[in-house]
């Protein structure tokens, strides 16, 4: 028998336990050996237990090989910015692909948004100057800017992408993206065959709008990764279609980009393809790859026929959509 993979599952809150159930079902019918171990989070949990963020759930997630998360409300923060930190996962990766059958501003858009997670903007580090005067330090540094954009490399070169583009504002952020693009040059100098590109953040946001497909992969710092990836995402239909994956040192945390919607929650009515994406870049990541392109080829293939939940015009429920992609895979 070949080797199980174990595999910890956080359903969380609202739609997040029904967009997880609908990504298993999916992820069963490919065949890879993976066992699954549930745990705890999120709001609820903290109801009924004081605690968002159990500690038996991280250490489950950090002796397992994935973290298969669905989605918290409230205690966001508690839980999976922790469970990001806990495991390492210094590399956001938020693909947008548009699908055929979801209507969307920009059909032609393909393109992965490589995040660094571990520092820029978001160290939490805030003061006040004086009355009225607040300021935020963003850390940059060659060690997590250099890693980020192998990262990205690597991530080009094995999907198969052309091009990437560092994203920054040199202009005005003179040290800090200086160091950021220092670190970009160098890991683009060690990938022959990968067009590198420069590129300022708000030139890029309007570039994005006007012409998606002048972008294939593009690295960044954490605030400007965190809202063109957002923009990315109009792009294609929403974040109903987003999956995202968190990457670093230890076990990948695989999570759709949506919340845990509680307006649809417990109705059968969540939209699973952000889930089932997740679960193929999750089947990626552990050397499954063509199960990965058979899930994503299934997915495809049901949106392009609207066999959908109603949010994208289908009629079908969230496993009603899951065994429509697995009847595909079977077809
Ligand atoms: P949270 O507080 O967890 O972020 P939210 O409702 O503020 O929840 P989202 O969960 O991202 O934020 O939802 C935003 C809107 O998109 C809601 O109207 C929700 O119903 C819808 N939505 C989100 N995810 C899905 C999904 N998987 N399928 C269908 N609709 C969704």
């Amino acid at each position: 028998m070949s080797k199980q993979h174990e595999i910890a599952v956080i359903g969380g809150d609202g739609v997040g336990p029904e967009v997880v159930e609908a990504e298993l079902a999916v992820l069963d019918a490919t065949g890879a050996p993976f066992a699954y171990k549930h745990y705890d989070a999120g709001d609820d949990c903290l109801e009924r237990t004081g605690q968002a963020m159990p500690e038996e759930t991280l250490a489950g997630a950090k002796a397992a090989e994935a973290v298969i998360f669905g989605a918290v409300g409230a205690s966001a923060a508690e839980v999976i910015l922790r469970l990001r930190k806990e495991l390492g996962a210094w590399a956001n990766l938020r693909p947008s692909k548009a699908y055929a059958g979801v209507d969307c501003l920009r059909p032609e858009t393909d393109m992965m948004i490589v995040r660094e997670n571990s520092e820029g903007l978001y160290i939490g580090e805030e003061g006040e100057r004086g009355p009225g005067v607040a300021t935020a330090t963003r850390v940059i540094s060659d060690a997590a800017s250099y890693r980020i954009a192998r990262h990205a490399f690597e991530f080009a070169r094995q999907a198969g992408y052309g091009k990437v583009t560092a994203v920054h504002k040199v202009n005005v952020l003179k040290k800090t993206d200086t160091v950021f693009l220092e670190a970009c040059r160098r890991a683009a100098a060690e990938f022959d065959g990968v067009e590198y590109e420069e590129a300022l953040v708000d030139s890029v946001a309007m570039r994005m709008i006007l012409k998606p497909s002048d972008f294939q992969v593009m690295v960044t710092t954490n605030l400007f990764g965190d809202i063109l990836s957002d923009l990315a995402a109009g792009l294609i239909g929403g974040l109903g279609m987003c999956p995202s994956a968190n990457l670093g040192d230890g076990p990948g945390l695989f999570e759709p980009v949506h919340g845990s919607a509680p307006d649809i929650a417990g109705q059968g009515k969540a939209n699973p393809s952000a889930a089932i994406l997740c679960g193929a870049m999750l089947l990626r990541s552990l050397g499954y790859g063509d199960e990965a392109d058979r899930v994503e080829a299934a997915l495809a293939g049901c949106l392009a026929a609207g066999e959908t939940t109603q949010d994208l015009g289908g009629s079908l429920s969230t496993m009603g959509m899951a065994s429509a992609v697995v009847a595909r895979m079977e077809g």
